[in-house]
C-alpha cells in the first residue's frame, strides 16, 4: 500500500463521511441514498453531465429502484417503454418474441430504453437534491488507505488544481475505469468470455409495431450478436458485440467497418434499409472482467467498478444500481453500527456474486446451439419461459421460486446439449480455446431449422 505523497502537508484537505468516486448510475444512486440518511457525502465525477454513455436498455426491476429514489416520473418522461425482447437467429431461421408480462411475477411488465446522457443526469441531479455535494470535472487520481482507517483521495479539478479529501468511507463507482481494482491490481480479464463492441445511432430505422415498438431486438450472426434499441426521440441505438479479433481485423474507418458488419446480419440490415447513421461510431475493446474482491475495511466497489460481463441481457445499469442500494447498507453499518458491519459486508458480497453468476451462466452459453434452440422454442414446459423472463426482467436479488426453475432450465439445456452433442462440443472447445487467446469462437454450428420453433 502506498503512503501519502510528499505534497500531503501542503494540500488543503476536506473531511467527509463518504467520498463517492464516479457519477454514473451506481455512484449517483449510493450518494443519494446516503445523503438522504444524513451522511456528509461528496461525489466526484471526472466528466460534466450530460455526457454520452453506452448502456441504454433498462430492466423492469429498475422501476422499483427509481421509485425509491424518487425519480420514477422523470425517467418515465425521457424513456421509451420496453415491454419485451425479440431474438432473431440466422441459424435457426427463427424469431422469438418475449413479453415481461409473462414472467413468473406479473407485476413488472415493462422497462425503459433511455438516452444515458439524460438518464445519468437525472440521477446525478437527484443525488445533489438529496444533499450530496456533487463536483463535476474532478478526476480522482490517487487513493491511499492510511493505517488509522478511512481513505484519502487526491483529485484534479476543472481548473487543474489538485485537491484532497479525507473520508471515513470510500465508494468506488468509477465504472470501467476501475479505480480501486487498478490501484490494488486485482482486476482480472474474464477467462471464460471475451467480447468487444462497435455501436452508433440511426434515424429512420424500422421498428416493431404497436406496443412492441420500444422492444429491444437481438440478432445472432456469424461474428456474435447485434442489438437494436429504439429510443424515445425516434433514433435507434444499434451495436454489434463481436470477438475482439474480429474488430481488430478492421482495415477501413470505423463507420465503414460498422456498416459492413451490419450488412453481414441481413435481418438487421433490412430494418436499417432506409435509416441514416446520425452519430459518430464508437468501438470498445474487450470489456469483460471481474476483480478478485469488491470491498475492504473502509471501501466498497459498486457497479462496473467491480465487474462487467456483457451487455447481452441489459443488466449493467440494473446491477450497478442494485449494488449501490446494497452498498448503502454496508456504508451505514460501517459508519454507525460496527457490530453489524461484518454481516452487511458478507451479505453485499454474496448477493452481488450470486446475481453476476446467474447472468454469467447464460451469457457464456449464448452462442451455443442448445441455448439458442431453447430461446427460440415457444412452448413453456415446467414454466421455464416464465423463469427465464424473470431473469431477463432482473428478478435475481430476492428469494423466489424462479431460482429452482432456472436450475431445471439448466438441466434441460444439458440434455438438449447431448442431443446436439457434436455442435455443442465444437462450440465449447472453440469458446474455451478462444477465451484463452483473448478471443471468442467462431459462431457455433447452425442447428437444423426444425430443432427450433419459430413464432
Ligand atoms: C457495449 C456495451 C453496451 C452496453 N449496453 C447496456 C445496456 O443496454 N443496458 C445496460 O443496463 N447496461 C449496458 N451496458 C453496461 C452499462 O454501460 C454499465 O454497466 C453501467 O453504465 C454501469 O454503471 P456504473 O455507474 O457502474 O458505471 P458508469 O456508468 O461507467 O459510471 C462511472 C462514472 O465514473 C466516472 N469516473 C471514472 N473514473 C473516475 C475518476 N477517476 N474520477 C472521477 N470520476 C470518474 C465516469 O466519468 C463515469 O461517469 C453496456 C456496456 C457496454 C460496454
Amino acid at each position: 500500500m502506498r503512503t501519502l505523497p510528499d505534497t500531503a502537508d501542503v494540500l488543503p484537505e476536506t473531511c467527509v463521511d463518504v467520498l463517492v468516486v464516479g457519477g454514473g448510475p451506481a455512484g449517483s444512486t449510493i450518494a443519494a441514498l446516503l445523503a438522504e440518511r444524513g451522511e456528509n457525502v461528496v461525489l466526484l465525477e471526472k466528466d460534466r453531465h450530460p455526457r454520452f454513455h453506452i448502456g441504454e436498455s433498462l430492466l423492469p426491476f429498475n422501476l422499483p429502484l427509481f421509485e425509491k429514489l424518487g425519480v420514477k416520473e422523470e425517467i418515465a418522461r425521457i424513456g421509451m417503454p420496453k415491454y419485451g425482447a425479440e431474438f432473431v437467429s440466422l441459424y435457426n431461421r427463427g424469431t422469438a418474441g418475449f413479453e415481461f408480462a409473462n414472467a413468473w411475477d406479473k407485476g413488472f411488465p415493462y422497462a425503459y430504453q433511455v438516452r444515458r446522457s439524460e438518464f445519468d443526469h437525472i440521477l446525478l441531479k437527484n443525488a445533489a437534491a438529496k444533499g450530496a455535494t456533487v463536483i463535476e470535472e474532478c478526476r480522482v487520481t490517487d487513493v491511499v488507505f492510511p493505517p488509522e482507517g478511512g481513505a484519502v483521495a487526491s483529485a484534479s479539478d476543472a481548473t487543474g488544481q489538485l485537491r484532497r479529501w479525507r473520508a471515513k468511507f470510500l465508494v468506488d463507482a468509477s465504472g470501467r475505469d476501475t479505480l480501486l481494482a487498478n490501484h490494488f491490481q486485482i482486476k482480472q480479464r474474464n477467462p471464460k468470455h471475451a467480447s468487444a463492441a462497435i455501436f452508433g445511432h440511426f434515424a429512420g430505422a424500422r421498428r416493431l409495431s404497436g406496443k412492441a415498438q420500444g422492444n429491444i431486438s437481438l440478432f445472432w450472426f456469424d461474428h456474435g450478436w447485434c442489438w437494436f434499441i429504439p429510443l424515445a426521440d425516434g433514433t435507434t441505438s444499434v451495436g454489434a458485440v463481436c470477438r475482439p479479433a474480429y474488430l481488430k481485423s478492421r482495415k477501413t474507418d470505423l463507420a465503414a467497418f460498422f456498416m459492413a458488419t451490419i450488412a453481414l446480419c441481413p435481418p438487421l440490415a433490412e430494418r436499417l434499409k432506409h435509416a441514416q447513421l446520425v452519430s459518430p461510431v464508437t468501438g470498445t475493446g474487450n470489456y469483460s472482467y471481474r476483480s478478485t474482491r469488491m470491498m475492504g475495511k473502509s471501501y466498497i466497489m459498486v457497479g462496473d467498478a467491480y465487474s462487467f460481463i456483457d451487455p447481452m441481457f441489459s443488466t449493467g445499469v440494473y446491477v450497478a444500481m442494485s449494488s449501490a442500494f446494497l452498498g448503502a447498507d454496508v456504508v451505514s453499518a460501517s459508519l454507525h453500527e460496527p457490530k453489524k458491519a461484518a454481516r452487511a459486508f458478507k451479505a453485499f458480497d454474496s448477493r452481488i456474486r450470486r446475481a453476476l453468476d446467474a447472468y454469467s451462466w447464460y451469457i457464456y452459453r449464448m452462442n451455443t446451439p442448445a441455448l439458442r434452440t431453447m430461446l427460440l422454442t415457444t412452448t413453456n414446459p415446467f414454466r421455464l419461459e416464465e423463469a427465464l423472463l424473470s431473469l431477463m426482467a432482473g428478478d435475481v436479488f430476492r428469494p423466489s421460486p424462479v431460482h429452482a426453475q432456472l436450475a431445471v432450465f439448466r438441466l434441460v439445456y444439458l440434455l438438449l446439449g447431448l442431443r446436439t452433442l457434436k455442435a455443442s462440443f465444437r462450440a465449447w472447445r472453440a469458446r474455451k480455446g478462444a477465451a484463452r487467446l483473448g478471443d471468442l469462437p467462431p459462431a457455433a454450428e447452425p442447428v437444423a431449422p426444425e430443432a427450433a420453433t419459430s413464432t
